[in-house]
C-alpha cells in the first residue's frame, strides 16, 4: 500500500489541531482520525467530527473488545483510536493522520513502524499558556493541568522524526505540508503509486 500514516503530537495548545485541520482540508485523499474520548465536548465541538464523545463505560467496553489501535489516559480523560476505521481508510488508499499524545504515539509506532511522526513545539511556555487561555475553551484549572503536562509531553520529543516550531502559523503549516509532501515522494511510495510509470521506463 502506498498510503501513509502520520502521527502528530504536541503539548495541548501548541496548535496541532489548527495545523492538522488545515492539512486535511486541503487534500481529499488525506483524513484525520476521529478519536473516541471520555472528555466532555467543548463549546462548538461536534460529536463524530471532533471526537466520538462517550462515557467511561462505553469506552471501557470498546477497549475490552479490542477496538482501539491505541489508547491512553491524558489530562484525566481516556482517548483512543479506532482500529477498524484506520483499516478502512487505509484500504481505501487514503493517508491517515493521528493527532495523539506521546503514549499513543509509542503504541501506534509499534504497530506501524513506518509511520512518520511529527512533534509540534510552541515557541515558549509563555506562548503556550497564552494560547490555551486565548482559545477560551478550558477553565483555569484545566489549563493549569495542561501546562503541567506540557513539559512531560515535550520530554518525549526524542521519539519523533520531525519537529516543527509553531511560532508563525503560516510558516509552521508550510513546514508540515513539506514533511507530508516529502514522505509522499520517497522511491517506495512513488513506485507503489505509479507502477505503470516505472514499468514504462
Ligand atoms: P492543540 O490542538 O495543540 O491543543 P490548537 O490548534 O487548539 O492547539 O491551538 C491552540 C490555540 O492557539 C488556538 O486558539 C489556535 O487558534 C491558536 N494558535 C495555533 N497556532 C498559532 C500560531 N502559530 N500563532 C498564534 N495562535 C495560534
Ligand atoms: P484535547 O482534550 O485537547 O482535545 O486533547 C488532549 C490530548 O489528547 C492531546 O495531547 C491529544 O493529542 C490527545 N489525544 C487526542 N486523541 C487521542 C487518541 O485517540 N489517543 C491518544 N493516545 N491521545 C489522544
Amino acid at each position: 500500500m502506498s498510503n501513509l500514516l502520520f502521527i502528530v503530537a504536541a503539548p495541548s495548545g501548541a496548535g496541532k489541531s489548527t495545523l492538522v485541520r488545515r492539512l486535511v482540508d486541503r487534500a481529499p485523499n488525506r483524513v484525520l482520525s476521529v478519536s473516541c474520548t471520555t472528555r466532555p465536548p467543548r463549546p462548538g465541538e461536534v460529536d463524530g467530527r471532533d471526537y466520538r464523545f462517550m462515557d467511561a463505560a462505553r469506552f471501557d467496553a470498546l477497549r475490552e473488545a479490542g477496538d482501539f489501535l491505541e489508547w491512553a489516559r491524558v489530562h484525566g480523560n481516556c482517548y483512543g483510536t479506532s482500529r477498524g476505521w484506520i483499516a478502512a481508510e487505509q484500504a481505501a488508499g487514503r493517508d491517515v493522520l493521528l493527532e495523539i499524545d506521546w503514549q499513543g504515539a509509542a503504541q501506534a509506532r509499534a504497530i506501524f513502524p513506518d509511520a512518520i511522526s511529527i512533534f509540534i513545539l510552541p515557541p515558549s511556555m509563555e506562548v503556550l499558556a497564552a494560547r490555551l487561555r486565548g482559545r477560551g475553551t478550558d477553565d483555569a484549572e484545566v489549563i493549569e493541568r495542561r501546562l503541567l503536562a506540557a513539559r512531560e509531553e515535550i520530554r518525549h520529543v526524542d521519539d519523533f522524526g520531525y519537529v516543527i516550531m509553531n511560532a508563525d502559523l503560516d510558516t509552521a503549516y508550510a513546514q508540515l505540508a513539506s514533511v507530508v509532501e516529502a514522505a509522499r515522494l520517497t522511491l517506495s511510495c512513488q513506485r507503489q503509486r505509479h507502477p505503470e510509470y516505472f514499468a514504462y521506463f
